[in-house]
């Protein structure tokens, strides 16, 4: 079988599904790792499903609202926050997590996760996937975007696919002794950050947009974290210095769902005419999470097996 696209989908059902044999087909040249994002699990089981050690730790979380151009930090969510949130990451007023900031267990993928998952995988770096008229004789999972794939096969759907791009700046907390879980929301509308969050030693700041922070202006940047740590988790030390930065604009960061029957038909349109499975939140275009992609992972081995396909 086949798997087209070499991120956190396509290695996670690349691993479960290792009896089959898959070819990932990728079009960079090496690992995209294109999640630099926070990434927590609610449950243990992508860890048991790939044997990679998973910590389990407490997150703390709360919000830091602007007040008479001041900031504060506050641990009760109100109506407003929520909603301001919601419209700053989502552009409409839905129920989001920073209603509830109760301290919460979450699991946590070691750094090298994206490597560890592709360890023994055969990944074919550096191709196209190109999709033929006559259905596919072999299983090919899909983790393209939807807006991708639908263009392949020349299919004009009748939604429109509405995404929000988010940039994160990400780096080591270097010079003190720091191993913390804590995740801070920022639902102001002044300020292009929503989320900043520390992970042990790493900090990670979320921003909606584009071409927020200048790429190669180290100074910038040293400023920028040092303000937010001090002034939303109240972490200040001559020592601290900043280390492997990351920085990296997520062009579909945050999606809007699409509730329609014509995305459901399509996903079924693609495995009927092209036995195409689609897996993961850009190809089925729902704002799910890793350990629902896990969940599909067996949906679509049922679905595969049932269709005949034997798993060695
Ligand atoms: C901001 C953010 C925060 C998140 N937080 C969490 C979290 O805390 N916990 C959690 O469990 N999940 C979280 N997720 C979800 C998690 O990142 C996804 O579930 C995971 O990445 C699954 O992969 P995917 O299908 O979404 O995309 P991926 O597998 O990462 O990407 C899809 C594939 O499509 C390819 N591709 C992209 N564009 C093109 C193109 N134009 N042409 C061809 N191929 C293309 C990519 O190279 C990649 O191989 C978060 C996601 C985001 C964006």
């Amino acid at each position: 079988m086949k798997i087209i696209g070499a991120g956190l989908a396509g290695l996670l059902a690349g691993n479960i599904l290792r009896k089959m044999q898959p070819v990932i087909i990728e079009k960079a040249n090496s690992l995209p790792n294109n999640h630099t994002a926070l990434l927590r699990h609610r449950e243990n089981k992508i860890a048991e499903a790939t044997a990679i050690h998973f910590q389990k730790v407490k997150v703390q979380k709360a919000i830091c609202e602007t007040v008479d151009g001041k900031q504060r930090i506050t641990t009760t969510p109100n109506i407003i926050h929520m909603n301001n949130y919601s419209m700053k990451v989502t552009g409409g007023y839905h129920n989001r997590s920073i209603g509830n900031l109760d301290p919460v267990e979450r699991y946590i993928a070691p750094p090298d996760f994206i490597k560890l998952l592709s360890h023994g995988l055969d990944i074919r770096y550096g191709q196209d996937f190109k999709i033929t008229k006559t259905k596919s004789k072999c299983p090919i999972i899909s983790t393209m975007p939807m807006p991708v794939i639908a263009n392949m096969v020349g299919v004009k759907l009748n939604f429109d696919f509405e995404y929000r791009e988010i940039t994160v700046l990400s780096c080591d907390i270097a010079g003190v002794d720091i191993d913390l879980y804590q995740t801070v929301y920022f639902p102001s509308p002044t300020t292009k950050i929503y989320r900043a969050s520390i992970t042990g030693n790493r900090f990670i700041i979320e921003h909606i947009g584009s071409n927020i922070i200048p790429e190669n202006v180290q100074w910038f940047k040293d400023d920028y974290l040092k303000d937010i740590l001090q002034y939303a988790f109240g972490i200040s030390s001559n020592k601290i210095y900043f280390d492997n930065f990351s920085l990296k604009n997520n062009k579909y960061g945050k999606i809007k769902n699409v509730n329609s029957q014509e995305r459901k038909d399509f996903i079924k349109y693609l495995t009927d005419k092209h036995n195409i499975y689609s897996l993961g939140r850009y190809a089925t275009w729902r704002n799910i999470l890793l350990d629902d992609v896990h969940n599909d992972v067996f949906v679509i081995k049922k679905l595969i097996e049932s269709n005949g396909y034997i798993t060695r």
